[in-house]
């Protein structure tokens, strides 16, 4: 299955992760690793299984998300939704 969700708000976020083509996260969606990292650093979350969250990405092999890593990406969603947690204390 590819993703079909609207990543338009975080393509400048996308434009600057690493690439990654022949890794574990070959071919997932950056984009929602990216989504499900913010959403878990905004809630603090502690236990997380990157394994599982690649696993249940869709592909994309669309946009700025195009071979981009997922692991990076992820990494990258979780700091920001830190960030975010914090910014609204
Ligand atoms: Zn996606």
């Amino acid at each position: 299955m590819a993703c079909k969700k609207d990543h338009s708000r975080i393509q400048t976020i996308m434009a600057i992760l690493p690439i990654d083509q022949g890794g574990k996260g070959r071919h997932k969606c950056a984009a929602c690793a990216y989504e499900l990292g913010f959403e878990a650093g905004s809630q603090l979350k502690e236990k997380i299984d990157l394994e599982q969250v690649l696993n249940s990405l869709e592909e994309s092999q669309a946009k700025e998300q195009r071979h981009k890593s997922p692991h990076a990406s992820y990494a990258q969603g979780y700091i920001d939704g830190v960030n975010y947690f914090y910014s609204k204390q």
